[in-house]
């Protein structure tokens, strides 16, 4: 029986941007994979909750992001499942979903090299599961010697770790909420639909005294701060 290849995409996804969208498109292409699952984590191990928006949010701002799109799908595992989300939890769950395809699982360097240091849950497991494609990452330069400091069970695995060369994307969510925060644009980083959301649901912007609100923006309810994003 034909072996599929599944991508899997996690992440926070707050907001979910363009870096996020061109990464797991071109390692769909790259690696021939039939379909892309993004799956928004509910709580980030490394992340404190409070800093981070309701998972609803970053579901259904993913959901906007990959709608139209036949070979992505968004997943509610994580979102569901109570407590941090683990990666290696996850991947258990997609290995009974998908019993005879293989799971390439989507990452920037950065999130390689918290991987190759060992930070996340059962890493050697992790890396036994399912293949790691690690895209470049502006502001991110893996450390040749991280490799061969990787050591134990951890090094067995290294031959599942593919690099991938994307278009260098600047983007990051932490950037897109400073500057919804700002009152800078937002436009070409999120897809349209993200940004509508955002300023419907007032994601990220900063609370404002009521008078400061008053006079030349009064009517200006759904615009963070005066940008025109
Ligand atoms: P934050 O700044 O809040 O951490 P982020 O932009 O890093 O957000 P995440 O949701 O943390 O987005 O990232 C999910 C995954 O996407 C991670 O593996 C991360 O490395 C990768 N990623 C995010 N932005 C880019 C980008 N511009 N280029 C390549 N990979 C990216
Ligand atoms: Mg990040």
């Amino acid at each position: 029986m034909a072996v599929g290849r599944i991508g899997i995409m996690g992440g926070t996804f707050d907001p979910v941007h363009y870096g996020h969208l061109v990464t797991a498109d071109e390692a769909r292409w790259r690696f021939g994979l039939s379909a892309v699952v993004f799956v928004p984590n509910r709580h980030p191990p490394h992340k404190d909750p409070r800093d981070v928006s309701a998972p609803e949010h970053r579901y259904l701002m993913t959901f906007l992001a990959t709608v139209t799109n036949p070979r992505f799908s968004v997943s509610r595992l994580e979102i569901e499942r109570p407590g941090p989300s683990y990666t290696i939890d996850t991947i258990h769950e997609l290995r009974r979903q998908y019993p005879d395809d293989d799971l390439y699982y989507i990452t920037g360097a950065d999130a390689l090299e918290q991987i190759l240091r060992g930070e996340w849950r059962d890493t050697a497991q992790l890396l036994g599961l399912c293949r790691f494609i690690a895209a470049n990452r502006p502001g991110y330069r893996l450390d040749p010697e991280l490799w061969s400091s990787v050591t134990g069970p951890l090094r067995e695995h290294l031959h599942n770790v593919h690099m991938l060369e994307i278009p260098a994307m600047a983007i990051s969510s932490t950037d897109i909420r400073a500057r919804v925060r700002d009152g800078r644009p937002i436009r070409y980083l999120v897809p349209e639909a993200v940004e509508g959301y955002i300023v419907k649901h007032r994601l990220y912007a900063k609370a404002q005294p009521a008078d400061e609100t008053a006079g030349a923006h009064a009517s200006g309810r759904t615009a963070p701060s005066g940008g025109d994003a």
